[in-house]
């Protein structure tokens, strides 16, 4: 399952964020996703509570969805896109590109 290894390596590098940080103890993480990323949000979400609950480190995580952006190169404006790949509906022009929408990221931590 794809999303249960996101979700490993997200929690992986948030304990190893929190030990940076003095050593902290993790208590919650913060995981930013653009709905063109190609991930399962719901399996995402799903697979971080199964692994915070079973590392019983009571970490809490929230999920952040990111609405797709694009940007046309030809007349600079902004227009919310469905797709990767589409045409800009102000000039017709197919030299666009996707400027949100396609991050998976961790947003941040909160340590105690
Ligand atoms: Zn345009």
């Amino acid at each position: 399952m794809h999303e249960l290894s996101i979700a490993l390596s997200i929690v992986n590098l948030a304990v190893q964020e929190a030990k940076n940080n003095g050593n902290s103890k993790l208590s919650e993480l913060e995981v930013e996703v653009g709905e063109l990323a190609g991930v399962d949000i719901n399996g995402l979400d799903f697979s971080l509570g199964i692994i915070l609950k079973s590392s019983r480190m009571n970490v809490g995580h929230k999920i952040h969805t990111i609405s797709p952006l694009s940007r046309c190169n030809i007349c600079k404006r902004d227009f919310k896109s469905t797709r990767k790949y589409t045409s800009c509906p102000f000039c017709g022009s197919k030299d666009t590109r996707l400027t949100k929408g396609n991050e998976l990221r961790l947003k941040s931590i909160i340590v105690e």
